[in-house]
């Protein structure tokens, strides 16, 4: 199925795109698909594949390319040098963090070039949260770590660069400050929901501190499924008018359900990271999720983690009209389950229709299993002594105090 629409020939930048009341399509979560495929390690959390298994990430990248994402996003997520060698993470002793920066920048500007169907996309590099601030660093500590990695990005031409998962709006907005020396376009957000950031700032202000720090889009990504972060980019929103500021909005929510998590997002549900399986979104509800986007006038909409490409196409199957065109991955998928028309059962072609799938209310298939968690909610955050970081690993003494600390 191709659009209607024919494909065009030019690059539009990222904010001559916006400014014109054009949608983005942001690709999907790489550390958590990468994880699962076994190249990226659960714990720290590293994108030193850009550099060891490079294949890996650029088949990602197609495959998001292919759901009909405009934007490719490097993989540079914790690529900061002082995440590299936390916690005995070996990863800046096998390589620098430069060359991880660069390598990601290589990968998603190669794929990005290669277009979705409707023209060339965009690549953004990307900066995020820092053990260093966690840990109590300075604004110059921290804005020198995040200047290495500028750096790289801006010697790579990057198309725009992302400052996303921050758990502390200060944080952001030193991030959002040093990148905006650079002249790149910035966009900025928080991984936080409703309740707003982890020191207590309403999303209302963090919206405004972003806007006023000199991003040029604002929102949320991570930490919380499509409800609750479109719970809290309406509460920006809301912010933003009242504060006469006029800047577009940005939603990257994770691709599983989390209605029972606290302020801290899916961190603290029990099944976080290795058993969120049963939380993964179904299309049908990536389709809801994409026209309540939509509806509320956030223009850049992509996901995060356990966000996968059949996720990003279904966001652009239901935006098709208003984007002009289908992804090329709709040529292997007839909307709303109509390839069932060829299946060989009759009750499995008889789900052929919208309304079967729109309304279906999937089962966990997993018997004595609660529909709601007890998150772990430990309400710890930058300033409490657990939460400065090392070099070294967690050693068996700090393991066991922490076990503790959990059982009390
Ligand atoms: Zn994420």
């Amino acid at each position: 199925m191709s659009g209607a629409k024919k494909p065009r020939t030019d690059k539009k930048g990222f904010m001559e795109r916006l400014n014109a009341g054009e949608m983005v399509i942001g690709d999907g979560g790489y550390v958590f698909a990468l994880e699962k495929r076994g190249y990226v390690k659960a714990g720290p959390w590293t994108p030193e594949a850009t550099v060891e298994y490079p294949d890996a990430v650029r088949q990602i990248s197609k495959e998001f390319l292919r759901a009909g994402a405009d934007i490719i996003q490097a993989f540079t997520f914790y690529a900061s040098d002082d995440k590299l060698e936390n916690r005995a993470n070996e990863s800046l002793n096998k390589h620098t963090g430069a060359m991880i920066n660069q390598r990601a920048c290589d990968i998603a500007s190669e794929v990005a070039a290669i277009g979705n169907g409707n023209g060339p996309g965009l690549f953004a590099g990307g900066v995020c949260q820092t053990p260093g601030y966690l840990s109590g660093g300075t604004k110059e500590s921290v804005q020198a770590i995040f200047r290495k990695q500028i750096e790289v990005f801006v010697k790579n031409k990057v198309d725009f660069i992302i400052a996303e998962y921050f758990e502390h709006v200060e944080e952001a907005e030193w991030a959002v400050e040093e990148l905006k020396k650079t002249g790149i376009p910035v966009a900025c957000s928080l991984c936080i929901g409703p309740e707003g950031d982890m020191h207590g700032v309403s999303a209302a202000d963090c919206a405004v501190k972003m806007a006023k720090a000199g991003a040029d889009v604002v929102g949320v990504n991570c930490h919380f499924d499509p409800w609750m972060s479109l719970e809290a980019v309406a509460l920006m929103k809301a912010g933003l008018e009242k504060a006469g500021i006029k800047v577009p909005l940005m939603i990257q929510p994770l691709g599983f359900a989390t209605p029972d998590c606290g302020k801290q997002g899916f961190i603290d549900l029990p099944e976080f990271p290795f058993g969120l399986e049963p939380r993964i979104l179904t299309r049908w509800e990536c389709h809801r999720y994409a026209r309540e986007a939509y509806d509320m006038g956030i223009r850049y909409i992509g996901g995060c983690c356990g966000f996968e490409a059949y996720h990003i196409r279904a966001v652009c199957e239901e935006l098709n009209k208003e984007r002009g065109f289908f992804p090329e991955g709709t040529e292997k998928h007839a909307l709303w389950g109509d390839g069932l028309r060829q299946h060989t059962k009759p009750w499995v072609r008889a789900r052929a229709r919208r309304d079967y799938w729109e309304n279906l209310k999937p089962s966990s298939g997993r018997p004595d299993c609660a529909s709601m968690s007890k998150p772990d909610a430990w309400g710890v955050t930058r300033g409490d002594a657990n939460l400065v970081q090392h070099v070294s690993a967690t050693d068996d003494a700090e393991l066991k105090k922490l076990y503790q600390h959990e059982k009390a």
